[in-house]
């Protein structure tokens, strides 16, 4: 069930419709919009008496949803979801650019892209300090020293850290050292790290699962969102097809997709979703003229001895002139219109 509130209704108003949601035994998400405050129910088995909210003070309509969608959906909030990082932005008019190796792997790499990643202006820095590999005898990360690491590039170039948490103590972790949590492909079914990451104050980044449905991803978005975090934003990183010649099959009609159904924002990862570094800068071209709010590229200093996704790694150099052409691109198509 979805409350909608008149344009003139008070906070008040507002509070009160969402007290009694809750005497009912159920949750209320309000969720302000541009023109008015809608209010999202859920908690409910069932369908709830939509009397019982008709004539409080400030609603002016309540509407049964259909949709297995709550708290994602533009019938809630027509308007696109901008997230905030601090004072970085994703999802306004701004291409969202976080940059950085696949792992933290020493101090002298983490500020060596750092320097390359703040000099393009982009405002995000990635690295993984807990990789979810493969094989258990795989690089695993430096686990809480990288972080320290991050929070340290975080001090010196004010960069604002993306990083994975693989588990819910390393959402603890995350909150200490970073400010946007990173739930991976390999986790976006993890359902209690999802219900944990939505009762975080930070926004979550939330990755496409390897051989996930759109639906499976927006409701894995509703996870979190049901917990009380609204800041979530969504990342197409390649789904696993027959294909070969890549690692992944970077599903860039997600986008659109997406943007017809959710006000969330939506990012693309081209590194993952081609694993081939000649293919990351054709593809990051692509996502952002199909309408991405930002794209995650993983660039290293020596790709040629990075410890993880060496071969999908862009060199300082590459990542700069992209950077330059992904900016020139985005000018000439954002804003999207609405179709
Ligand atoms: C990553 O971004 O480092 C990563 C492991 O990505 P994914 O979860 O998309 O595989
Ligand atoms: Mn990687």
């Amino acid at each position: 069930m979805l409350i909608v509130m008149r344009t003139d209704a008070t906070a008040k108003e507002i509070e009160r419709v969402v007290e009694v949601i809750s005497e009912l035994g159920f949750r209320g998400h309000p969720l302000p919009g541009a023109q008015r405050t809608a209010i999202g129910v859920t908690g409910n088995q069932g369908a709830v008496e939509a009397t019982r909210f008709e004539n409080l003070p400030g609603v002016a309509e309540v509407i049964r949803v259909s949709k297995p969608y709550k708290l994602i959906t533009l019938d809630l909030k027509p308007e696109k979801t901008i997230v905030k990082v601090g004072d970085a932005q994703i999802g306004s008019d701004e291409l969202a650019i976080i940059a950085g190796p696949c792992a933290i792997e020493s101090h002298e790499q983490a500020f060596a892209v750092a320097a390359a990643v703040r000099q393009s202006g982009a405002k995000f820095f990635r690295g993984g300090a807990f990789k979810p590999r493969t094989s258990p005898y795989s690089f695993q990360g430096l686990g809480e020293a990288a972080l320290e690491i991050l929070a340290e590039v975080r001090a010196a170039y004010g960069l604002k850290i993306v990083t994975e948490a693989l588990d819910e103590a390393g959402v603890d972790l995350v909150e200490r050292y970073g400010d946007m949590i990173q739930i991976g492909a390999r986790n976006m079914q993890n359902f209690s790290l999802l219900r944990r990451a939505g009762r975080s104050s930070l926004p979550v980044l939330l990755k496409r699962g390897l051989s996930a449905t759109l639906e499976e991803w927006l409701l894995a978005a509703e996870y979190i969102m049901s917990e009380g975090n609204y800041n979530v934003v969504l990342c197409e990183r390649g789904v696993r097809t027959f294909v070969q010649h890549t690692r992944n099959t970077l599903d860039l009609a997600a986008v659109p997709a997406v943007q017809r159904i959710s006000h969330l924002p939506v990012i693309v990862d081209p590194s993952h979703g081609t694993g081939k570094n000649h293919l990351v800068g054709p593809l990051a071209r692509a996502a952002v003229a199909v309408g991405a709010d930002g794209l995650m590229i993983e660039v290293h200093n020596r790709p040629e001895i990075a410890l993880s996704d060496s071969a999908q790694s862009l060199t300082l150099e590459q990542y700069d002139v992209l950077i330059d052409e992904v900016r020139l691109i985005h000018n000439v198509v954002a804003p999207v219109p609405a179709i």
